[in-house]
């Protein structure tokens, strides 16, 4: 192993290196457009783009690429080499200011959702400083926002980074009010744990639905699964071992803090676990993690799964995006202070966050909403679809406390009066201990755990850092007007609880009890992608998003088409999947078994008359009457995808594949499933759960 600190960001152009690179005086005015957003003048982009290209060069680069977050939900990136000719057919490597800061890739087929017909279809990417160059693959990259000619977003860092300066101001507003005079900003920071799937690349690349569309279509369960719960935080195979430890090396290269790695609850599961950054850079980081899980697994001939749900019956694999806000002066917000004062500042942020989570269950849920996340939640694994918030009964007790006007009291020590007593201390551990909660506090920060896998981490933070701008601009304005207060102050937080505090649920979120309760609460049960998506469109969310300037109503607009539009394409390419590998595949090897079994038959007869055929006759009967079945459920399956429909609009069309396409796969499968576990294993087209689940060893 190399050394660690030597190799650390080793491959980005970060603050260190700037400072060693570029002129002083360039230095200082990149780093005042990277922490207060100020233009870059083009004479000192120039410098910086020299300096950039002669690092990348010297560290074998050839090409430099803009690379971004369009709507597809991964990233993108276009080559340009750095050459250019000079005289007698000889090139220099050059990069200049303006094209580090803009590029102009064709934006014409990346998803816009209607906003090319209404605007240009032209697309223009421009570089966020905020988040630092890095090599991969012989290319400087260059992060950047995608945004069309009339200004609208055509990505998720755009409305990600507006949605962090809308915090940011309002955050603003209230710590000035509780006399903090040092911190110019506030951060929102985010910690996201990846789960992941490892199979066997040979028996990856033997499985048309893991290559099609992510996950497996078909698979009758092993005899082993998870049950015996001895793969979470078990011993680290060593071909599993020996990808973790590239993987690390190479994320660490790329200046991601690669921290904790374990294996997770399904077999051939496995989590990695970074560092906690800003929201932004969290994301852009998240991005190259995933990309990095899946390229470094080729060469250990390894797949890595990144989809919510690889197999059924078995975990599927989510994303726990631990979020909290601090100050550029680096203290957390989130963390419950000594002194009376902070512990008031500390419960208004709760407050807020209780308000923030309870008025915008919506938009929560949307944040996570897609074809393969349906697959978790809500059903019965992972959070369930209805958002609701953990907080611990110690917390809980003090909010009670502060509803009913009562003393709160923790063995010896008592709290009284928001902003005259401290805060009796909680154990950190006190309020970790609920993994059911879609959204837990845990000490000093939020973990929101509905998100999928394969999902990027910036709409769901768009959505905590928009609405819970949204709740300490309210609070805002009421205590900037305040004649005493703390007494507004301790008003305010007693109204919350009181309005809001049907959103915290301390117990277990996986029981029928709790869907009961929910529903008596009014909580939202939104389960599925197609019922949570219209939310998006309500006149309050179009507002909230245009008060802010996160989303402007055509940019929600395009967004809602585009999830919906996913959606579809996402269920049919399965389907199609489907009905490809049953006609080709499944139903061939089924025959085949038949044919032999028949064979069998005739010989036993021939041998000897009396001869009993009963296991060849019932197993011929049963897999006949299974076989005609699971033709019969596939041409309709095909009818259902490929004959020409008329829909109204892309949420019929979702509703359509949801509630039509969708349930006959399922009901085709069952069948598929039945015959797979009757059919001889040699005849049988494809690896099964157990060889894909227990093969890498
Ligand atoms: P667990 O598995 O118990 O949820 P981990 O330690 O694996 O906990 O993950 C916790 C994550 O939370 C890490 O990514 C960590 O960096 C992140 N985190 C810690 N503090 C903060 C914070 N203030 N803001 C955002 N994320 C944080
Ligand atoms: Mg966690």
């Amino acid at each position: 192993m190399s050394n660690v600190p030597e190799i650390f960001g080793s491959m980005v152009f970060n603050d260190t290196v700037m400072k060693e690179k570029l002129p002083k005086d360039t230095y200082k005015a990149l780093r005042k457009t990277r922490e207060q957003g100020k233009p870059m003048d083009i004479l000192v982009a120039n410098v910086v783009a020299n300096a950039m290209k002669d690092w990348a060069v010297e560290k074998g680069a050839t090409h430099f690429t803009h690379w971004f977050q369009p709507m597809t939900g991964i990233t993108a990136e276009k080559h340009d080499s750095f050459i250019y000719p000079i005289e007698n057919g000889k090139v220099i490597m050059e990069f200049s200011g303006k094209e580090l800061i803009q590029g102009e890739p064709d934006a014409s087929s990346f998803p816009s959702g209607g906003l090319r017909a209404t605007f240009e279809a032209r697309g223009y990417t421009a570089w966020d400083p905020t988040s630092n160059a890095f090599i991969k693959d012989g290319s400087l990259c260059i992060p950047t926002a995608f945004c069309s000619y009339g200004g609208e977003a055509l990505d998720k860092k755009t409305p990600l980074l507006r949605s962090m300066n809308a915090i940011d101001k309002q955050a603003m507003r209230v710590l000035k009010l509780f006399g903090n005079t040092e911190a110019h900003r506030v951060i929102t920071t985010v910690g996201p744990e990846q789960e992941y799937f490892l199979i066997d690349k040979a028996m990856f690349e033997k499985r048309k639905d893991l290559i099609y569309t992510g996950r497996t279509l078909f698979g009758a369960k092993p005899p082993k699964g998870q049950e015996l719960e001895d793969h979470y935080f078990g011993v680290i195979k060593p071909r599993v071992s020996a990808y973790m430890k590239e993987l690390d090396e190479e994320l660490w290269k790329l200046g991601i803090f690669a921290k904790t790695k374990h294996n997770e609850v399904a077999p051939s599961q496995h989590e990695l676990a970074p560092i906690f950054t800003t929201a932004n850079v969290a994301t852009d980081q998240n991005q190259l993690t995933m990309e990095m899980m899946k390229k470094v697994a080729t060469k250990h001939n390894l797949t890595c799964l990144l989809h919510e749900k690889p197999f059924a019956g078995v975990n599927g694999s989510g994303k726990h995006n631990n979020w909290s806000i601090s100050t550029d002066t680096g203290v957390n917000l989130l963390e419950p202070g000594e002194s009376p004062r902070e512990n008031a500042q500390f419960l208004l942020f709760l407050a807020a966050i209780v308000k923030a989570v309870d008025e915008h269950q919506d938009l929560l849920r949307i944040s996570v909403a897609s074809a393969g996340n349906d697959h978790r939640l809500g059903a019965n694994e992972a959070p369930p679809a209805i958002v609701s918030m953990f907080i611990g009964d110690e917390l809980m007790g003090i909010l009670q406390s502060i509803e009913d006007g009562s003393v709160y009291h923790q063995k010896d020590k008592a709290f009284m009066t928001i902003g005259v007593d401290v805060l009796p201390t909680f154990p950190k551990d006190s309020t970790d201990r609920n993994r059911t909660s879609p959204f837990a506090f845990t000490g000093n920060k939020f973990e929101f755990r509905m998100l999928g896998s394969t999902v990027s981490i910036a709409c769901p933070n768009i959505m905590l850092n928009t609405i819970i701008a949204d709740t300490l601009c309210g609070f805002a304005d009421e205590l900037e007007k305040a004649a005493d207060f703390n007494s507004t102050l301790t008003e305010l937080v007693k109204k919350t609880v009181k309005e809001h505090k049907r959103i915290i649920f301390n117990g277990n979120n996986y029981s029928d009890e709790w869907l009961q309760e929910a529903k008596k609460r009014g909580l939202l049960n939104l389960a599925s992608t197609v019922d949570a998506l219209p939310y998006y469109l309500s006149d309050a969310n179009v507002a909230l998003f245009e008060k802010y300037g996160v989303f402007s109503k055509s940019e929600i607009y395009s967004r809602y088409e585009i999830q919906l539009e996913n959606y579809c394409k996402q269920i049919h390419i399965e389907a199609l999947t489907m009905v490809d590998m049953i006609k080709k595949d499944i139903l061939p090897a089924a025959c085949s078994y038949m044919k032999d079994l028949s064979k069998e038959a005739i010989n036993k007869k021939q041998l000897c008359a009396d001869i009993s055929c009963e296991l060849e006759e019932t197993l011929l009967k049963m897999l006949s009457t299974l076989t005609s079945d699971l033709y019969k459920k596939t041409i309709e399956l095909d009818d259902d995808v490929e004959s020409e429909k008329e829909f109204k609009d892309v949420l019929e069309e979702a509703k359509y594949y949801r509630n039509t396409v969708f349930a006959q796969m399922e009901d085709t499968r069952k069948t598929a499933d039945e015959i797979e576990k009757m059919v001889g294993e040699k005849y049988w087209p494809y690896p099964t759960y157990g060889d894909l689940l227990f093969s890498v060893l």
